[in-house]
């Protein structure tokens, strides 16, 4: 395996033609190590893609623990931050790579032949699913893993590429059988920034089996801006999920083994509302 480190954007957007980009690598050395994501050139954008905050814009290389703990960031999406992962790892991860992890389904990491991995059954519907989605989990009831990703949706933010602006919710599709991936990335396209728009007020309320260092079974963010309150979830579909309103909880669809969670996300919202 090769290793780049290009010394510019442009640089590293050439090499990703043929390669793959690594950041801080929490999530796509254990893949690589595991053979779920094979890669014969990786790029470490960490030295051209920006790192740091500035105003309301993002640097997307700035680590999760950078944004913990800065008073520029809002109360949602710092706290998403700060229940994130490790302090380890929040030290190393960067915001642009945890807006691109991949699922926890325990069949897609150990490389049953589901159908996010291309097969025809998703075998954590009819098997171990309580970590699992409650909405818009008929293909894959995969539950998405990121704290900021949800806190964003909330915030209503704006990502920079190499080729494109798009607002968060846009960068995320849900998966279907004509096409199994669950970003919009292209191949190649390197996130640069993200731009948070002003907002009056925000909170991030997540619940874990255990209080510390755990994947959410349900994340909630909401943000308040014009008037407007924006609510966004983690670990309740296959893509971070902006939420109409509560009532869309009413018209959930959980699996036998996530019925739980439903409750917990209509009272965790109703919380977090509160905060506002
Ligand atoms: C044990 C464990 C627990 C965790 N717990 C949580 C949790 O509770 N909540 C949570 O939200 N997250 C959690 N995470 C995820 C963690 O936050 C991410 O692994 C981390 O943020 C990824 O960032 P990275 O820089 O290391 O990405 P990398 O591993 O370097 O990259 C991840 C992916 O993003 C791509 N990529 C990276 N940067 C860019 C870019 N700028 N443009 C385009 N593509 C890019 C890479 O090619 C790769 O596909 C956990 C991870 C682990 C290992
Ligand atoms: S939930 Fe998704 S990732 Fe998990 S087994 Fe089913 S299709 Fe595969």
């Amino acid at each position: 395996m090769q290793l780049e480190r290009p010394s510019s954007a442009a640089e590293a957007v050439a090499a990703l033609a043929t390669g793959r980009a690594l950041a801080g690598g929490t999530e796509l050395v254990p893949l690589l190590r595991d053979g779920i994501v094979e890669a014969e050139r990786l790029v470490d954008v960490s030295a051209v893609v920006p790192r740091g905050i500035s105003g309301r814009t993002i640097g997307a290389g700035t680590t999760l623990a950078e944004l913990e703990s800065s008073s520029q960031i809002p109360a949602a999406l710092r706290e998403a931050c700060r229940l994130a992962a490790s302090p380890q790892l929040r030290n190393m991860g960067t915001i642009g790579g945890n807006l691109l992890q991949a699922t926890r389904c325990w069949y897609w990491r150990l490389q049953f032949p589901c159908r996010l991995h291309g097969g025809d059954r998703c075998h954590a519907r009819e098997g171990q699913h309580r970590e699992h989605a409650i909405v818009a989990n008929d293909f894959c009831a995969s539950a998405h893993p990121s704290d900021p990703a949800a806190a964003l949706l909330a915030l209503g933010a704006r990502l920079r590429t190499d080729r494109r602006e798009l607002n968060i919710a846009s960068l995320y599709r849900l998966p279907t059988d004509g096409d199994r991936s669950t970003t919009t990335l292209e191949p190649g396209e390197l996130i640069l920034e993200l731009e948070l728009p002003e907002v009056e007020g925000s909170a991030y309320l997540k619940a874990m089996d255990r209080q510390r260092w755990a994947f959410a079974l349900v994340g909630v963010a909401v943000a308040r801006s014009q008037g407007q309150t924006r609510i966004g979830l983690a670990g309740v579909a296959p893509i971070p999920w902006l939420l109409a309103g509560v009532e869309e909880l009413d018209r959930a669809t959980p699996l036998p083994g996530t019925a739980f969670k439903v409750e917990i996300a209509r009272t965790l919202v109703g919380r977090a509302l509160a905060m506002l």
